[in-house]
Formats: structure tokens, C-alpha cells, sequence
């Protein structure tokens, strides 16, 4: 077996135990002792750590090899506006997926009696967990607000001290200015050469730190998964509550196995399935990890070295979309909402249901690549629908969000592996725009 296959079925084997050896050994109820198991400190150990601690070197060097190696800056804008088309067109095709399911199918049109089961229970898991103690501070703070939210967003791409936004694990201040030192080096000519062959090779060993790393992936998505698995029980999700994941699953697999799929066949005339398998390690590193950010250095390496994606554009593509493309957590963020409207007798009107869309996909671009981020920033999506119907006495209470909290960490897990398929299909149709070798490019045929 060749070391690429036999590390796809150690991952692979590593989900299917840790989901069994989760539900059979260590399941004791949702709001057990689990919620801190060692299982989750072990795969925190294992993998995240080592992962997270490669994402600002790697976001730092690949962003400012990939502007060098495109050189002029006027490709450089044709290269960048494509890809923020790309990312907002295919977010917002993915809430409109959610949107219309939702409505469709109303997962929170349930009789009374699970309802108020629901409701009741969301009161007790929301003052239990330790997002409410984030989105208090996040109220008190005025911070959830969309004025705010963005306000945020702007102090991030315009960095004071760049050493602090890597200190804070900040990547879009980071991207900002690798970009900017990679255009400067690109202008520097033959005087700044050295220092790009340096970014180059930097680039080279940092994806063979990658390749090591990626031998830790199957023992630390076995110990994610049983924690997550064992937090949650199999039985859990079979519940009132199962109409909404449906709902969000669906979504997801509609997005991630029909649309992006039609689109990247559309743009490349490639398979977009042999595509899909040639980036499968990304993939289940996303699904067992819950974080694209994390995940990056491999999709990173999986997309350049297997996927056929050229360095100019996944050097780029990836490590923005990482922070901001995330199609996943905008159909989710979608999908939960107008559920939790629908459970709490809320109906929202064609307006309100606007209004979801486009901050759902607001946020999306806001939440950072981490485990559950997408939870916390839909107290933005809430707040802005409250204010639309304030003084009705008809607003949705936050502790609505208890409701998804048990649940979170499954549909993280999809979503997130959605969010980076997003993220490689637009490093694959950009690959078209900025191909590493013209020549070699136009005659592949994969
Ligand atoms: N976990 C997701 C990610 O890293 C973000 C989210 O919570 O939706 O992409």
C-alpha cells in the first residue's frame, strides 16, 4: 500500500473506532463529566497543538510566496478579486440553499409537548455552558452588534503591530501584510531575490514539517471523535432535535456534493470527484478536527502536491479562505436561526428571512476557522433580526441557542469539512487564472 493510501485508511479506521469506542465506552449524557474528558485534552495534544502551531508560519510564507511568484500586481488584483467573487457567490448560494430548506421543510414546527422538552432544556445546557459566558462578555461589550462585528473586521485588515496579531493567532492582519511585503518584494527585482528564494525554500520545508505532521492525524481524529461522539451519544441526536440536523446535513451534502462539485466541472472541465478524493486527507482532518484553520497546512499541502493546484493560487486562496470563505458555517448559521424563530413561535417575514441571509454570510466572513466559532457569531444573526422586530414583544431570548449547543460539535464537524471543500474548489478554479506553468497546466488533464 503506498504511504498516501495507507494514511487515508488509518484516518479513516481512526473515525469509524473512535465514533464506536465514544458511544459504547465513554458515553455518560450530554452534560456529564465528558465535557472535559481526557479523550479531548489528547487529541488537543496530539494534533491540534502541533497543527496550530504551524498555521502562522505557514499563512505568513505561503500568502507572500504565492504574490511573489504571481509578480505584477495587476495580475495579483485580477487573481484577488476573482477569488472574493468566489467566495461571496458560492456563500451566498449556500445560505440561499439553507434559507429555502429551512422554510421548506420547518424543522421547528413540532408538537407542543417537544417544544416546550426543547425550550426548557435549551434554559439549562445555555446557563451550563461556557459559551454564555462569551456571549455575555460579547453583549456587555456591545460587541454584537453587525456595526461592531465589522468594526472588528476593519481593525483586523489595517494591523497595528503585526507581531500582536500573530501573537493573537489573527490571520487576516497577517495575510494583509505578507501581502503587502510579498508585492514590495516582487517590485524589489533582482535586489530582493534572495530574500524571495528564502520565503521559497521556507515555503518547502514548512510543507515537509506538514508531511511529519500529518502522521499524527489518525491517532489525534480517533481521540476527537470518541470525545465528541461520547459528549453527545448517538442517542442524542435521534431526538426532536434530529429534523433540524437533518435539515443543515442535507444542506450541506446538496452544497458540498452537487453545487461546488457542478461549479468547479463547469469552470475547469476536470472531475470534480477526483478533485474531491486527492484533497479526502484536508477533508477528514476538518471533519475530526472541527477548525479549518488548523486543518490549513494540510490542505495546503494535499491541494499543491496532489491536487494539481498551483502554488500561485493555493498559496493565496487557501490561506484567506481559511479565515474568510466559509460556505459551511453560512448555511448552518442560516438553517439554526430561523429553526430556533420557528421552535420559539416566531414567524419571520420575507424581509426578516433577508436579513438572515445576508448576516448569516456576514458572519460566516467573520467566525474564525476554530472549533464552534460559527455558534457563538449567531448571536450577531439574532441580534440584527431582534432589532427588526423590536417593539412586536415577539424576540428570540439567547438562551434559544441552548437548543443547538449539544448538538454543535456533529454539525461543526460537517460544516467545517464543508467550509474547507469551499475553500479547495476555489484554489482549483483560480489554478485556472494563475497557473504555475501555463504550458503544463493547459495540457493536464485530470
Ligand atoms: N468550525 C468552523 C471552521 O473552523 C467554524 C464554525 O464554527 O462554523 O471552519
Amino acid at each position: 500500500m503506498k504511504k498516501s493510501g495507507l494514511l487515508t485508511f488509518l484516518i479513516f479506521a481512526a473515525m469509524i473506532a473512535g465514533g464506536l469506542i465514544g458511544e459504547f465506552v465513554f458515553y455518560e449524557g450530554v452534560s456529564g463529566a465528558l465535557s472535559e474528558h481526557w479523550t479531548k485534552s489528547a487529541g488537543e495534544i496530539l494534533l491540534i497543538r502541533p497543527l496550530m502551531l504551524l498555521i502562522i508560519p505557514v499563512v505568513f510564507v505561503s500568502v507572500i510566496v504565492g504574490v511573489t511568484s504571481i509578480g505584477d500586481p495587476t495580475r495579483l488584483g485580477v487573481v484577488g478579486g476573482s477569488t472574493i467573487l468566489y467566495y461571496l457567490v458560492t456563500m451566498l448560494i449556500s445560505v440561499t440553499i439553507g434559507v429555502t430548506l429551512v422554510s421548506t421543510f420547518r424543522p421547528g414546527d413540532l408538537p407542543a409537548q417537544e417544544q416546550t422538552q426543547l425550550t426548557t432544556e435549551a434554559a439549562q445546557h445555555y446557563e451550563s455552558s461556557e459559551i454564555k459566558a462569551t456571549i455575555d462578555t460579547a453583549e456587555q461589550e456591545e460587541r454584537v452588534s453587525l456595526t461592531r462585528a465589522f468594526l472588528e473586521v476593519i481593525k483586523q485588515l489595517l494591523p497595528r503591530n503585526i507581531i500582536e496579531e500573530m501573537a493573537g493567532n489573527r490571520t487576516l492582519g497577517v495575510i494583509i501584510f505578507a501581502l503587502l511585503l510579498g508585492l514590495a518584494l516582487a517590485a524589489g527585482g533582482e535586489h530582493t531575490l534572495p530574500a524571495v528564494r528564502f520565503f521559497e525554500a521556507m515555503f518547502d520545508a514548512l510543507m515537509r514539517l506538514v508531511l511529519w505532521i500529518i502522521w499524527l492525524t489518525p491517532i489525534g481524529v480517533f481521540f476527537l471523535v470518541a470525545w465528541t461522539v461520547g459528549n453527545i451519544g448517538f442517542e442524542n441526536i435521534i431526538g426532536p432535535i434530529s429534523k433540524y440536523i437533518v435539515v443543515v446535513l442535507v444542506g450541506l451534502a446538496i452544497h458540498g456534493i452537487i453545487v461546488l462539485p457542478v461549479i468547479l466541472a463547469i469552470l475547469t472541465r476536470k472531475n470534480p470527484f477526483r478533485f474531491m478524493w486527492q484533497m479526502r486527507r484536508a477533508l477528514m482532518t476538518a471533519f475530526g478536527t472541527d477548525s479549518s484553520s488548523a486543518t490549513l497546512p494540510i490542505t495546503i499541502e494535499c491541494a499543491v502536491t496532489e491536487g494539481g493546484c498551483s502554488k500561485r493560487s493555493a498559496n493565496f486562496v487557501l490561506p484567506l479562505g481559511a479565515t474568510v470563505n466559509m460556505d459551511g458555517t453560512a448555511l448552518y448559521e442560516a438553517v439554526a436561526v430561523i429553526f430556533l424563530f420557528q421552535l420559539y413561535g416566531i414567524d419571520l417575514s420575507f424581509g426578516q428571512l433577508l436579513i438572515v441571509a445576508i448576516t448569516a454570510t456576514l458572519a460566516a466572513i467573520g467566525a474564525a476557522g476554530i472549533p464552534s466559532a460559527g455558534l457563538i457569531m449567531m448571536v450577531i444573526v439574532i441580534h440584527a433580526v431582534n432589532t427588526s422586530l423590536a417593539g412586536t414583544g415577539k424576540e428570540l431570548p439567547m438562551e434559544a441557542i441552548g437548543v443547538v449547543i449539544g448538538v454543535d460539535r456533529i454539525v461543526d464537524m460537517c460544516r467545517t469539512t464543508v467550509n474547507v471543500w469551499g475553500d479547495a474548489v476555489g484554489a482549483k478554479i483560480i489554478t485556472r487564472i494563475a497557473p504555475d506553468d501555463p504550458e503544463i497546466e493547459d495540457v493536464a488533464t485530470d
